[in-house]
């Protein structure tokens, strides 16, 4: 065996428990790694490699942090996805080696370090188990105690993760199933955690139950193992917080809305594109929140639409109460202003990771609630919120009495403990305060009494208190003078009676360090004692803040309540799109009517050209029927909603390329989706079909997909579908709930004009040269492309046929009968055609496209075109 030094065998020691997790090993006022964790470290955190001798000849990779910086570090280092435990010394500095251990495993999932989270947002750690087509989901929050779960068909597992966005999800090691999550961090544990027995232990254990009866997963045996394996995870890595989590609810997916990963991104409801905020995203318009809780809680909303028309209505009537009265909801915000994260903050205290500021802010975010009662005493939506709203009196008493009125960030340094709170800590106050006055006093008295004028009193701390004496004046030293140390110009000394008053301010004041702590440690404990009071307060206010910030945006962007019903129809008169709205700065935007119904008009084709507000309109119905199901008004003069289950969206030709199917595949495997899944309740969203195939296979899809909507017995759901192939208003000659509408444009000096209106009727032309027009196409482009296109149209172009027929032979002949116009068959053209455009990367389709150009130059330049 290699010699070593004890500090590296224990190190080693405690790295063999944690090997997939950076060690960061507490060595005085340092977090340092070794071996490979310090090369990993040093290189993601861009910090200096050492090395240190650890044992005969042995030199070891070594890179450190210093303590107080360990914020910082953490947070990138766990944004890059890497986990953290954290070694701290158990035992003071002394004698032969410090005891060390792992306190917490810090792991994307589990952060509490308040600068490493976003206060406007949960931060999930969720567990995942399948079996027989099921799934079982749980998640924690451990920053706010939340803690649920569910069981659900495997299908909408990955919406479900969509929805929680969690930063990490645990799963059982070895189980193949669980590959297919690429969401977040992974973190593979142990499957007998996952084992229902186990499981089910582990959560009675942990609430001291005899049934899971009472949290509602007893006959989910998915959501129980889910729920169990989380519970045994944090037992692990979280010593201290697995306790503060009281409360488990099973939930069920089917009293919310689905909506898919794609439906999300399609409408935009948190991120727009692939931006990492939510500017420019629905939440943004609609978030006027004033506190973090009420940030989170909103978010959650627009993530979990409702479908009962009863609690949506209850929802309504608070907005509506607060968007009428201007007066309450403006005190209301404001009071709600100063409100800190309550609920984060109740955790910290309940963790004993709360600061002393921090539990002076909670308390006054408490005195505010009987400020927030009176207001809502005066308005009907406030009373069911006001009756939540407990004023902790006991807990305000508690903190106001105890803490003083500016209380320090840290501990350590005193002045937490409100005078007249603890007569011991008062009297230990005042014996240091006196002796400091002594001493103050006593560089005079000294002087007179040696007749030195220049001798002074003072501190330092490796010496603690000295009477300092110049050389020169040696002679006039009192004789019961000690000497403590020699400088080269002076003496130093201390009499007994300095000795005594020193030592009387030193233990004082360390005494007093250690009593506040004490009491501080105490009124933590009675303060987390009431935490779960405290969590229905802040739960209270996180929902007005909600209802407030609804009322606050639909006062300012003019939006109306609308009706809702169990029917199966949509009326939407002056629909507009609430970001688009916000983007055009609330002017310009041109209002739209819709009106869809499943047995009259179910499915409406909307034709026009590109850029002409298509997807925009399709967009904001599914918009408003979604605000409308989390109790939002909606952005329309008026609407009727008939509540949907699910709301499918496909749109555009998306660049999905990184996900490394071609953009046609991802087409079709959505519109699969769509056809499979949705019921005559849902919302469909069609925004292009078969764009990303040859025109007649697309049309042909396009409408085969249509048919199968309209006819099939379990579909018949509302749809939206827009088509720049105007060949497709045909439909509607032999489908009878098929109803056309163009988006309408007015033609101007052999241009276009976009009026943005949606009119009944279908387009009848593509316009498709006039915005390559708009977009910049040089001249001679477009001359020549309405030539081709005229004499195309006047080739007598055969009508699509549907039925029997083979499109790809017709059209294909149609578009060779017109290839003599050209002359003679230009070759970048036989090039073009021999393209197969699906397995082209989006680099070399650029590259291709520059070759073909620079090939189309020459060879017209050869053909005088
Ligand atoms: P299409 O889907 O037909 O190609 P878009 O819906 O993308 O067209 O709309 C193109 C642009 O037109 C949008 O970016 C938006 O700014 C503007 N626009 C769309 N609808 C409206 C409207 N109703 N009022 C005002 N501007 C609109």
């Amino acid at each position: 065996m290699e010699k070593v030094t004890p500090l590296r065998q224990q190190y080693i020691g405690i790295k063999r428990k944690y090997p997939e997790t950076i060690v960061f090993f507490r060595l005085g006022d340092f977090y340092e790694t070794f071996d490979d964790d310090a090369k990993l470290v040093a290189s993601e955190l861009e910090i200096v490699l050492t090395a240190r001798e650890m044992g005969k000849g042995k030199r070891v990779p070594m890179a450190g942090i210093p303590h107080h910086a360990v914020d910082n570090y953490l947070a990138r280092l766990i944004g890059k996805g890497h986990k953290v435990a954290i070694c701290e010394q158990l035992t003071p500095p002394g004698k032969g080696l410090v005891e060390r251990d792992v306190v917490r495993v810090v792991t994307p999932g589990t952060v509490v370090e308040p600068n490493l989270l976003d206060g406007k947002a949960n931060n999930y750690l969720a567990s995942v188990v399948m079996g027989d087509g099921w799934a079982g989901i749980a998640y924690v929050d451990i920053t706010t105690s939340e803690f649920f779960t569910t069981q659900l068909q495997c299908q909408y597992l990955s919406s479900e993760l969509e929805r929680l966005h969690p930063s990490e999800i645990i799963v059982p090691r070895n189980v193949d199933s669980v590959n297919s999550i690429h969401i977040a961090t992974l973190t593979s544990v142990d499957a007998g955690c996952f084992d229902l027995d186990e499981a089910t232990r582990v959560i009675l254990e942990h609430f001291g139950a005899t049934t899971l009866e009472g949290y509602g997963c007893a006959h989910l045996p998915l959501a129980t193992r889910a729920a169990g394996a989380i519970l045994s995870y944090l037992a692990e890595t979280q010593k201290g917080v697995v306790g503060q989590l009281n409360r488990l609810t099973t939930y069920s997916t089917d009293d919310f809305m689905v909506l898919d990963a794609q439906t999300r991104r399609n409408l935009e409801l948190f991120q727009r594109g692939r931006q990492e905020t939510s500017a420019g995203s629905l939440l943004s318009v609609l978030d006027m929140t004033k506190t973090s809780m009420g940030g989170r809680l909103l978010k959650n909303w627009l993530g979990l639409p409702l479908l009962n028309v009863e609690e949506l209505s209850r929802r309504q009537d608070v907005v509506e109460g607060f968007y009428g009265d201007g007066i309450t909801r403006g005190n209301v915000v404001a009071l709600l202003g100063q409100v800190a994260d309550l609920e984060r903050l109740i955790n910290r205290v309940r963790g004993s990771r709360v600061t002393p500021k921090e539990l002076k802010a909670l308390c006054r975010s408490l005195e505010v609630v009987p400020r927030i009662s009176d207001v809502l005493e005066s308005v009907a939506c406030g009373t069911v919120l006001r009756s939540k709203l407990d004023p902790c009196d006991d807990v305000v008493g508690l903190i106001l009495q105890a803490i003083s009125d500016d209380p320090p960030a840290a501990l350590e340094n005193g002045g937490v403990v409100r005078e007249g709170f603890s007569p011991e800590l008062d009297q230990l106050r005042s014996a240091s305060k006196n002796a400091k006055k002594y001493l103050a006093e006593l560089e005079q008295r000294e002087r007179a009494r040696s007749g030195i004028k220049s001798l002074k009193v003072g501190y330092n701390r490796v010496f603690g208190y000295y009477i300092e004496v110049s050389k020169a004046n040696m002679a006039q030293v009192p004789p019961d003078y000690v000497r403590k140390q020699t400088l080269t110009g002076a003496e130093r000394f201390f009499t007994p009676e300095l000795k005594e008053q020193e030592s009387m301010i030193l233990n004082a004041q360390e005494r007093s360090v250690e009593l506040e702590s004490a009491i501080f440690r105490q009124v933590c404990q009675q303060v987390g004692a009431m935490a779960e009071r405290i969590l229905v307060v802040a739960g209270a206010l996180a929902q007005l803040d909600v209802f407030c910030s609804l009322a606050e945006a639909a006062v300012r962007h003019n939006y109306t309540r609308p009706n809702l019903t169990t029917q199966e129809t949509l009326s939407i008169s002056g629909g507009r799109h609430p970001v688009v709205e916000v983007s055009l700065g609330g002017k310009g935007f041109v209002p739209n009517d819709t009106y869809l119904s499943n047995d009259d008009a179910q499915i409406i084709v909307l034709t026009g050209p590109n850029m002409a507000g298509k997807s925009t309109y399709l967009r904001q119905v599914a918009i408003i029927t979604l605000m409308a199901q989390i109790g939002s008004f909606v952005s329309a003069d008026s609407a009727t909603i008939g509540v949907v289950d699910r709301i499918f969206t496909r749109i555009g030709a998306q660049e999905d390329l990184a996900a490394g199917q071609s953009t046609f595949m991802v087409e079709m495997v959505e519109t699969a989706n769509i056809l499979n899944n949705a019921t005559s309740r849902s919302l469909i969203i069609l925004d292009e079909i078969g764009r990303g195939t040859s025109t007649y296979d697309g049309l042909s899809i396009a409408h085969a997909v249509v048919e199968y909507i309209h006819n099939h017995p379990r579909l018949g759901a509302k749809t939206l579908f827009a088509t720049h192939y105007h060949e497709l208003v045909e439909l509607a000659d032999y489908l009878p709930r098929v109803r056309n509408f163009n988006v309408a444009v007015a033609e101007e000096k052999g241009g276009v004009v976009f009026l943005r209106k949606i009119i009944p009727g279908g387009a009848d032309r593509s316009y498709g040269i006039h915005v390559g027009q708009l977009a910049g196409l040089p001249k001679p482009v477009v001359q020549r492309a309405q030539e081709v296109l005229f004499n195309l149209e006047d080739s007598n172009h055969p009508r699509v046929k549907w039925v029997g027929e083979d499109q790809r032979s017709i059209g294909s002949e149609a578009l060779r009968s017109q290839l003599p116009l050209f002359g003679q068959r230009p070759k970048v053209l036989d090039e073009l055609l021999r393209l197969d455009v699906d397995s082209l990367t989006p680099l070399e389709a650029i590259n291709k496209l520059y070759e073909l150009q620079r090939g189309a130059d020459e060879e017209s330049n050869t053909l005088g075109l």
